[in-house]
C-alpha cells in the first residue's frame, strides 16, 4: 500500500495498480507543482472530506472527464452535481458506511471542522500579502459561497492490516470512535497559529505509527501560508520517539508498511 500527496490536501492511496484519491485541487498557486485534472480524471475513484473550496472546486471537472465515482456527504453531493458533476458518478454517503473499492475496506466516520484561531485571522487580514494577492482573495470570498462546508468525513482506509486514518480537516468529533494505532494518520497542517502544539491531543489520543502531513503548503494565497513542519516533526520526535513523521514531497510513493 502507497500513498503520495498531489498539493494541499489531495492525496492517492494506492495498492498493485488501484488508486483511489481524496480532495483533488489543482486550482492551485500557479508556482506550486501541479497534477492536471486530466490525470486525476483517470487515477480512480474520489473521496471527499468536506466541501470546501480547497477540497471540491475541481472535482465537477474532474469526475466530468472520466468515470470515477465521487463519494461525499449529502449536502456536497448536492453541490457538485449543481457545478456540474455527472448525478450518476455522485454517491453520497454517511458515517458508519462501510465502502468496498478495490483492494480497500473504506470506513467513514464523522469528523470535524478546525475552528481557525483569531491569531491566524488577523495575521492573514492584515498582512501585506492581502494587498498582492487581492484578486485572489475576492476571488476566494465569491467561491466560499458555492462550496459550503457540509458535514465533515473522516475516512479509515484498510487492506489487510494495514489501516490509514485520513482527516481533511484538523478536529475530531466528541462522540465518534476512532481506531487507535493505525498505520499511517494523515494530517492537514494548515488553519491556525498554534499547530504544533494544537496537533499534539489529537497524537496522544489517535497514537498512529506514522503521520502523513498534508494541506501545509501556500496553495491559495493569500489565506494559505507555507506551514513550518519541522518543528512539529522535532517535537513529536523528542515526545513521541516511536512515531515517524512523513513531510511528503509532491507526487512521491510513500510505502505504507
Ligand atoms: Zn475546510
Amino acid at each position: 500500500m502507497e500513498i503520495s500527496w498531489y498539493g494541499t490536501a489531495a492525496l492517492c492511496i494506492s495498492h498493485a495498480g488501484h488508486k483511489i484519491i481524496f480532495d483533488p485541487f489543482v486550482s492551485r498557486n500557479p508556482n506550486s507543482p501541479r497534477i492536471s485534472v486530466q490525470e486525476l480524471a483517470q487515477m480512480g475513484d474520489i473521496f471527499i472530506t468536506h466541501g470546501h473550496f480547497d477540497h471540491t472546486l475541481d472535482v465537477p471537472a474532474v469526475a466530468a472527464l472520466g468515470k470515477s465515482k465521487v463519494f461525499c456527504s449529502a449536502e456536497t453531493a448536492r453541490q457538485l452535481i449543481k457545478r456540474g458533476a455527472p448525478a450518476q458518478q455522485v454517491v453520497a454517503i454517511n458515517p458508519g458506511e462501510i465502502i468496498s473499492n478495490g483492494p480497500f475496506t473504506i470506513r467513514v466516520l464523522k469528523g470535524q471542522h478546525i475552528r481557525f484561531d483569531l491569531k491566524l485571522m488577523f495575521q492573514t487580514l492584515f498582512n501585506r500579502r492581502l494587498v498582492g494577492h487581492f484578486r485572489e482573495f475576492v476571488n476566494i470570498i465569491r467561491t466560499l459561497r458555492n462550496c459550503p462546508q457540509g458535514q465533515v468525513l473522516v475516512y479509515e482506509i484498510s487492506w489487510e492490516n494495514t489501516k490509514v486514518l485520513h482527516l481533511g480537516s484538523l478536529s475530531l468529533c466528541a462522540d465518534e470512535e476512532y481506531p487507535r494505532g493505525a498505520s499511517v494518520l494523515c494530517v492537514p497542517f494548515q488553519g491556525r497559529s498554534d499547530l504544533s502544539t494544537y496537533t499534539l491531543p489529537f497524537i496522544e489520543k489517535l497514537k498512529p505509527h506514522s503521520i502523513f502531513l498534508h494541506h501545509f503548503d501556500d496553495t491559495f494565497p493569500p489565506i494559505s501560508s507555507q506551514v513550518d513542519c519541522a518543528t512539529f516533526a522535532a517535537l513529536v520526535r523528542r515526545l513521541y520517539p516511536e512515531i515517524t513523521v512523513i513531510i511528503p514531497e509532491f507526487g512521491v510513493n510513500y510505502s505504507i508498511a
